[in-house]
């Protein structure tokens, strides 16, 4: 009879860990916001129109960053 007890009191135990993990993984902190820029790229402004894009789609010219090549023209 004490075996049984034993058995109940380890599967009760398994489950309640079993439970607690999945908790765990569930509830994120909520204080940790999302990056909101795409891939973490780094977001470049550009001098003429103060228009920030990713650094990729940037014009690079003079250690200045455009948006387009009208507005390195521009300067
Ligand atoms: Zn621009």
């Amino acid at each position: 009879m004490t075996k049984l007890i034993l058995l109940g009191l380890v599967i009760w135990l398994a489950i309640y860990i079993l439970k607690r993990v999945v908790n765990r993984s569930n509830t994120r902190p909520s204080g940790t916001p999302e990056p909101n820029n795409l891939e973490g790229e780094n977001m470049v402004q550009c001098a003429t129109c103060n228009v920030h894009l990713p650094r990729s789609e940037a014009f690079l010219v003079n250690s200045n960053f455009y948006c387009c090549k009208a507005h390195i023209s521009n300067t």
